[in-house]
């Protein structure tokens, strides 16, 4: 509910603009802050000279905040806070933005420059149903928070693999997993979600309630239709939260037997034992030589000796134990051990690119690498000894995942059993130096686009973005198809009629 107070200052801003000739007037974002000020209890809103914002400020990506400053960070502590914040924000008319975990690459793409931050950072409520089968949970949480507390109780749910990544950007854009085997992706294990409008009306979504909304946040987003406080998320039995996990680093020279294993893995043995998950990254480090292939292997069963545990391999990864490795590390771990060993430090200038293809054929996927090298190469030579670590990922969409996406209706992205097996390619790199961030953009952008052509060439195309993967130039929700596309913006004219988070909640990918 607003204060009286927020009352008099929102009728102050209007009594301006009217006042304005000037059709164009609109009240600056300082005058959103101290409203915001008014109507939530204190201490909710941080400005540029306190610590609180400091630490706010704080980004997995520095591009997220070089040269970038909010006019103030709102940290709400509920959805009715969450609510009254942008029923001002709508009536000021002011630029804002959102952040879950703020792992978003680019520039912009969960801090607003200028505008208003909503920070989601209080919002860490986790509650396991007394039936051990559903978890509510927070949309400020970290997937460290979740799989800490469900280690404890044996209990896992399909989400982020890596510790310190936020919850809300991950199941929102889709959210592979170590379970996604099983399960499909996070986002088709929301059993509901709570959601603040763009009118500040908070409403729930689920295969009961609000179908149209529930289909469209499985993997539509959340700049398009609100701000998800809470998702109520599916929860599976795991003893000890344990999966079985090896780690391989082999050496870049035996990059196309690394890729075919990866690509036989993907075709055959992950449809044969859908327990298993696995992702393959190339990469250039000096430290390992120059290129190399890592490999990360996981099973959700373990071995049943405690002796042999670590040694013994589940039968789908067998064809990996022949790759000449410079090291293999087997273990069994908990989903937060794991994940906290994969998380990857703050402190880079980061981009982020993906595109999907076919994954029937292994020559294609081997012959991506000599286009990714070109352009290691020349980003290498212009950095000049500057810190550059280029990544090109595999990570395989078998046929057991896309039939697991078919749950609950299918979801938003548009991905058919009929178009698969898939591979989705990511490009990422991590440097230091901000005037390399052109090139890196640049470059970037024409990898992904020599790959969609050699795909295109040899009949492999699919052309899927992935948007948690995304550049912020990538046409996202294109690339879920025509008909999917068009159902989402209808959804998002339903829940929001006049636009508001369209025109005010900038930065990231707009329907
Ligand atoms: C180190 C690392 C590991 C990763 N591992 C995985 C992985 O295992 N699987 C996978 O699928 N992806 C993974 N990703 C990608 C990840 O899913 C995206 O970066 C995701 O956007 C991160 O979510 P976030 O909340 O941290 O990001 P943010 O940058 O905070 O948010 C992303 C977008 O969602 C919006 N948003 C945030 N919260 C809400 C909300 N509650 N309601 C509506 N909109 C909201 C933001 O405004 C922004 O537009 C990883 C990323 C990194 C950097």
């Amino acid at each position: 509910m607003l204060s009286s107070g927020l009352n008099k200052i929102l009728l102050g801003a209007l009594a301006l603009a009217t006042a304005a000739s000037c059709t164009l007037w609109s009240p600056s974002s300082d005058t959103a802050c101290k409203a915001i000020d008014l109507a939530l209890p204190h201490g909710r809103v941080n400005y540029p000279d306190s610590p609180t914002y400091a630490q706010e400020n704080n980004y997995w990506s520095i591009r997220q905040t070089d040269n970038i400053a909010p006019a103030c960070f709102v940290a709400p502590k509920d959805a009715f806070e969450v609510a009254a914040t942008v029923k001002v924000l709508a009536s000021l008319n002011t630029q804002f933005s959102v952040k879950g975990g703020g792992h978003t690459a680019f520039a912009g793409g969960s801090n607003s420059d200028g505008g208003v931050t909503i920070d989601l950072m209080y919002l860490t409520t986790l509650n396991v149903s007394s039936d051990r089968k559903t978890v509510s949970i927070g949309a400020g949480n970290r997937w460290i928070n979740v799989s800490e507390a469900l280690d404890t109780l044996g209990l896992v749910v399909v989400g982020g693999r890596v510790a310190d990544v936020g919850v809300s950007g991950l199941i929102l854009g889709g959210g592979l997993s170590y379970f996604s085997g099983m399960y499909g992706w996070a986002c088709d294990n929301v059993r509901n979600y709570e959601i603040v409008l763009a009118s500040g009306q908070i409403v729930n979504a689920s295969p009961t309630k609000n179908e149209d909304l529930y289909w469209a946040l499985r993997g539509g987003g959340g700049s398009n239709f609100g701000i998800v406080t809470r998702f109520d998320v599916a929860a599976y039995e795991q003893p000890g939260g344990n999966i079985w996990h090896n780690s391989l680093i082999i050496p870049g020279a035996a990059n196309a037997s690394a890729i075919s294993a990866y690509q036989n893995l993907t075709v055959n043995g992950m449809p044969a034992d859908n327990k298993a998950h696995s992702y393959m990254v190339l990469t250039h480090m000096d430290m390992l030589g120059g290129y190399a292939v890592i490999s990360d292997l996981f099973h959700a069963d373990l071995p049943n000796t405690a002796d042999s545990a670590h040694e013994s391999v589940p039968g789908v990864f067998e064809p990996f134990e022949s790759l000449p490795t410079i090291m293999k590390t087997k273990s069994i771990v908990n989903v937060s051990t794991v994940s906290r060993e994969i998380d990857v430090p703050y402190g880079s200038r980061q981009t982020w690119w993906d595109t999907t293809v076919k994954a029937t054929d292994p020559s294609l996927l081997i012959d991506i690498v000599p286009l990714w090298q070109d352009h290691v190469e020349k980003l290498l030579a212009v950095a000049k000894g500057s810190a550059v670590t280029p990544f090109l990922a595999y990570q395989a969409i078998p046929l057991n995942v896309l039939k697991a996406m078919e749950a609950n209706g299918g979801n938003a992205l548009g991905l058919k059993q009929s178009d698969g097996p898939l591979m989705l390619i990511q490009l990422t790199a991590q440097w230091a130096d901000s005037a390399l961030d052109d090139l890196m953009e640049r470059s970037s952008e024409e990898v992904i686009g020599k790959i969609n052509d050699l795909a295109k060439s040899r009949g492999l195309s699919h052309g899927f973005v992935y948007a948690n993967y995304a550049g912020n130039r990538q046409s996202v929700f294109e690339s879920y198809g025509a008909d999917n596309h068009a159902k989402l913006k209808q959804v998002a004219l339903k829940w929001d009629p006049e636009g508001i988070l369209r025109k005010l909640w900038r930065g990231y990918f707009k329907l």
